[in-house]
C-alpha cells in the first residue's frame, strides 16, 4: 500500500474490534495495535506488585512504579499473532484472565495511566499505516486518523460470542455479561477520555452481521478511502 493512513477502531467491550483490527491489518499490510492489551498489562502488573489490594488501588505506589513500566508488542512468527510484552515478559495469556477483566476499567480511569499509554500509542502511530483499537483512539489518540470506525452490538449477543470462546468451567455467561456491561458503563462515564463516538466516525452495529459481512463492508470503505488519495 503506497498511501499511508491510520485507522481508529473504537467501541463497546467484546464486539470483535480486535478480530476486525487484525483482519484489516492483514488485508492492507498495516500494523495492528490492541490498546486494551496495554491497559490490561498495567492491571496485571498492579495485581502482581500488590498495588491492588483488597479491591483498592494504592495510587502512590502505582505512580512510583509507572515510569519503570514498559509495555510493548512482539510478533510471534509461529502463531502469526502479536503478543503483549510487559517489562520483557510475555503476558499475553495472563492479561486475558477474568480477574484482570474485572479490574481493568478501574485502572484505565487513572489519569497517570492514560497519559503514559496515550504517549506510547501516539509514538507507535506516528509512522502511519497503523490500525489501532480501543475506546479513545478516534477521539483522543488519533483525532486526525484518516478513518474512524465505532463498533457496537447488542450486549447479550456480545456476551454470548465472548462466552463461546472461553473456558466454560471458569466463568458463567452471566458473569461475562455482567463484566462487559460494567466495563461499558465505566468506560462511557469516566471523566478522562470516555468512550464516545467521534463526530467523523462510521458507526457499525454488527449484532446481525456475520463476521465476513462486516469485514467486507469495512474493507470496501477502506479501499475507497485509499483510492481517494491516489
Ligand atoms: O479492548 P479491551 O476490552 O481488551 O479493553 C479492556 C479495557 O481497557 C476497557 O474496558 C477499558 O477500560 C480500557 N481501555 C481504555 N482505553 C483504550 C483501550 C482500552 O480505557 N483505548
Amino acid at each position: 500500500m503506497n498511501v499511508k493512513i491510520n485507522i481508529a477502531i473504537d467501541g463497546h467491550s467484546s464486539c470483535g474490534k480486535s478480530t476486525l483490527g487484525k483482519a484489516i491489518a492483514k488485508k492492507f499490510g498495516m500494523r495492528y495495535i490492541d490498546t486494551g492489551a496495554m491497559y490490561r498489562a498495567i492491571t496485571f502488573f498492579c495485581f502482581e506488585h500488590k498495588i491492588i489490594k483488597d479491591g483498592e488501588v494504592d495510587l502512590r505506589k502505582l505512580k512510583l512504579q509507572l515510569p519503570n513500566l514498559n509495555v510493548s508488542f512482539r510478533f510471534n512468527a509461529t502463531s502469526q499473532e502479536s503478543e503483549t510484552i510487559l517489562n520483557g515478559k510475555n503476558v499475553e495469556l495472563e492479561i486475558r484472565s477474568h480477574k484482570v477483566s474485572s479490574f481493568v476499567s478501574i485502572i484505565s480511569q487513572i489519569k497517570a495511566v492514560r497519559e503514559k499509554l496515550v504517549v506510547l500509542q501516539r509514538e507507535i502511530g506516528k509512522e502511519k499505516s497503523v490500525v489501532m483499537d480501543g475506546r479513545d483512539i478516534g477521539t483522543k489518540v488519533f483525532p486526525n486518523a484518516e478513518l474512524k470506525f465505532f463498533i457496537t452490538a447488542n450486549a447479550e449477543i456480545r456476551a454470548k460470542r465472548r462466552f463461546d470462546e472461553m473456558d466454560k468451567t471458569k466463568v458463567s455467561l452471566q458473569q461475562v455479561l455482567d463484566n462487559l456491561s460494567e466495563r461499558d458503563e465505566k468506560d462511557t462515564n469516566r471523566e478522562i477520555n470516555p468512550l464516545k463516538i467521534a463526530e467523523d466516525a462510521i458507526v457499525i452495529d454488527n449484532s446481525d452481521l456475520l463476521q465476513e459481512e462486516q469485514n467486507n463492508l469495512i474493507f470496501e470503505i477502506i479501499k475507497k478511502k485509499i483510492e481517494s488519495y491516489n
